[in-house]
């Protein structure tokens, strides 16, 4: 049985001090939660608050939105696997679909991070999704196929397994319009059945996929209780904690009788 995991992706939001009374609030809500895996997910410049605003709690880790792929150098304004272990992160999100269509990242770069991530013992949350024109046009399950194939490259089955991929469709990030249960359960099964052709049926049973794409407390249940979907990462409703709250708390209750995952 796969842990379900639910990440809170802050992007280029929340001070310290908005951090720090975020998770004081979250452990109200949540007390140290074990039986989902919850990812917060700040901006480089509040990690370490998190951190210490966690205190004790040992179950909700930490992730990281961007990394590179080189270990150290001069590398300006960039920031390496290494550094990120530092802060006792574990998780790093990579070629969300922002950083491909703002910032020019392609599959290769994204391999080159997601093979940089595993080296230094990172957890990489992998972001794949399709365009509205390329699912207008039938083309979702070729992007899909390029983009885990590009991303994913040269994995091992170990690494494979502890890689987390988030199918996050484009037109449903940040828009108020999430794909339904059947279209993203769809694209899941799909994204399974590529990681069974690229490895071993094993490996792609044990690998977890979130979906993403304005996911609210109102729909991520119906979302999180479909076969393939073992989370979500969620964007605009991580900002408030009791929004983000629910959401882990409905993916508790859709998966009551799962077992730790084996790759945790
Ligand atoms: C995201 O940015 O990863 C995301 C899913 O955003 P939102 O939930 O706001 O659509």
């Amino acid at each position: 049985m796969r842990k379900k995991i639910v990440a809170a992706n802050w992007k280029m939001n929340m001070t310290q001090a908005e951090a720090a009374r975020f998770v004081e609030s979250l452990l109200l809500e949540l007390g140290d939660i074990a039986d989902v895996e919850v990812v917060i997910v700040p901006p480089f410049t509040a990690i370490a608050k998190v951190t210490e605003a966690l205190g004790k709690s040992q179950n909700i880790k930490i992730g990281a939105q961007n990394m590179h792929w080189e270990r150290n150098g001069a590398f300006t304004g960039e920031i390496s696997a290494a550094l990120l272990r530092d802060l006792f992160v574990r998780y790093v999100v990579l070629g969300h679909s922002e950083r491909r269509t703002l910032f020019g990242e392609t599959d290769k770069i994204v391999n080159r991070k997601v093979r940089a991530a595993h080296e230094a013992t990172l957890r990489p949350i992998v972001c794949v999704g399709e365009t509205l024109v390329q699912r207008d046009k039938g083309s979702v399950e070729k992007i899909l196929s390029i983009q885990l194939h590009g991303s994913l490259a040269t994995l091992g089955a170990k690494e494979l397994q502890e890689t987390v991929i988030a199918y996050e469709p484009v037109w449903a990030i940040g828009t108020g319009r999430n794909a339904t249960p059947e279209q993203a359960q769809e694209a899941h099964a799909f994204i399974r059945h590529t990681l069974r052709e690229m490895s071993d049926e094993t490996t792609a049973e044990r690998v977890r996929l979130q979906y993403g794409g304005s996911v609210n407390p109102e729909n991520a249940r119906e979302l999180m209780s479909q076969p393939d979907i073992d989370g979500a990462l969620v964007g605009g409703a991580s900002l408030d904690p009791r929004s983000f709250a629910q959401i882990v708390l409905s993916a508790r209750e859709e998966d009551k009788t799962a077992a730790p995952s084996a790759t945790v």
